[in-house]
């Protein structure tokens, strides 16, 4: 140490041993489901063949960090650097590696892999892998022996080439980072139901999901019909787009949107009766659950659903291609997400608001607030 520098803060723990020609990268990330989110190292690999390796520039914070962060979908393994919204520019690549460049604006959503041969990864359903998909973080990496993956709240990170997006030059990458998550994981129900002009739409809680999922459904020419708990959003989501908004928590209110709606989009985080929104549906109307609340839910009356031959069905966020999809979508209609960029001494206070709905209607983490990783940590 050179006398009179500053001696960096310890940091709290180093993820993976750093191996030949790999990085250290800063992070921020859990040591157990009561944490709360403190400084971390992560070891990454150097580019393997057909690696690309990202200098991650933004991250989004999505419910489903806060969810896996705090251990509420059990079975969590420690330590754990969340973020799967991530966009930033490509600093070396693998040798097999002709599609990316140095340079590249890029951008990585949920998962960093899947077997890559069975039926729904060869139909560009990777999302569904058969063998399981490998997430962002949390995940055993198949390829990279006994290692955790480990996700976007830090300076870098490295991908296979086959899940990595490219960022289209024209949108504001850090306004990108939401629409790896939240953009494709609306968009995917969106176009599987085939949403076209002038369908009725409606979007069921206006958080990090529910205002990506207002402005694809008005990108695609729907009217959009936006449920919410929060009387005070209610003028906010007209401002979005949307074309009426629905009180959910006022009988009346939900009783005169009776038959109204063709297509549901539910991304409300916590437990919820859902058989008052069956009742704002058509006959042959649809409603995609997308949140993934860690409690039961209140029991789904069949009645409900036999009587206008609705479907009830979930959407897991979308396929490599159609990632790709969305985003030269997002680029021709100029779509990017509402955000509010935090740093890295932020986070915590981040995750509080997003509980507490306190939120327009993205956190995105500046990943240049994260402090360099001290040489000691080579050790
Ligand atoms: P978010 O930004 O926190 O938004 C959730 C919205 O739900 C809130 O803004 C709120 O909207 C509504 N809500 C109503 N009651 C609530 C309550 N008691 N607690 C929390 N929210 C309540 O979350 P997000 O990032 O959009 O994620 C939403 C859910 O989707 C999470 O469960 C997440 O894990 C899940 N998710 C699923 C996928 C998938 O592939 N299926 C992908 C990403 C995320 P109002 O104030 O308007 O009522
Ligand atoms: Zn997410
Ligand atoms: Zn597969």
């Amino acid at each position: 140490m050179t006398p009179g520098r500053p001696v960096p803060p310890p940091l709290a723990q180093t993820i993976n041993p750093v191996a030949d020609g790999g990085v250290l990268a800063a992070a921020y990330g859990a040591t157990s489901g009561d944490s709360g989110l403190v400084p971390l190292t992560v070891a990454r690999r150097a580019p393997k063949a057909d690696d690309v390796e990202i200098a991650i520039e933004y991250c989004g914070l999505c419910h489903s960090d806060v969810h896996a962060t705090r251990g509420e979908w059990g079975n969590q393994s420690y330590p754990l650097v969340p973020g799967h919204e991530i966009v930033g520019t490509v600093s070396r690549v693998g040798a097999d590696v002709t599609d990316f460049e140095a340079g590249d604006r890029v951008g990585v959503g949920c998962m960093v892999d899947s077997c890559r041969e069975c039926g729904s990864c060869l139909d560009g359903l990777e999302q569904y892998c058969e063998n399981g998909m490998t997430g962002t973080y949390g995940a055993k990496d198949r390829r990279n022996g006994d290692t955790v993956t480990q996700g976007g709240y830090a300076t870098s990170v490295v991908v296979d080439r086959r899940y990595v997006l490219r960022v289209p030059e024209s949108l504001d990458p850090a306004a990108v980072a939401p629409l790896l998550c939240a953009g494709v994981t609306t968009f995917s129900p969106l176009r599987h139901f085939d949403v076209e002009e002038d369908d009725v739409v409606g979007v069921v809680g206006l958080g990090g999901l529910g205002h990506m999922a207002v402005k694809l459904a008005k990108a695609m020419g729907a009217k959009v019909v936006v449920f919410t708990t929060s009387e005070a959003k209610a003028p906010a989501a007209l401002e979005l787009g949307a074309d009426d908004v629905v009180l959910s928590r006022d009988p009346a209110a939900m009783a005169a949107a009776d038959r109204t709606i063709d297509l549901i989009i539910d991304t409300v985080a916590a437990p919820h009766d859902l058989n008052p929104f069956f009742r704002t549906l058509r006959v042959d109307g649809a409603l995609f659950q997308l949140g993934l609340p860690s409690e039961a839910m209140p029991p789904v009356n069949p009645g409900a659903l036999i009587c206008r031959r609705i479907a009830y069905a979930g959407s897991l966020i979308g396929g490599i291609a159609e990632t790709q999809e969305m985003l030269d979508f997002c680029a021709e209609h100029g779509v990017v997400a509402d955000i509010e960029l935090v740093g890295a001494d932020q986070l915590n206070e981040a995750y509080h608001r997003m509980v507490a709905g306190d939120v327009k209607y993205r956190f995105v983490l500046d990943t240049g607030t994260l402090q360099a990783p001290a040489k000691e940590a080579d050790a």
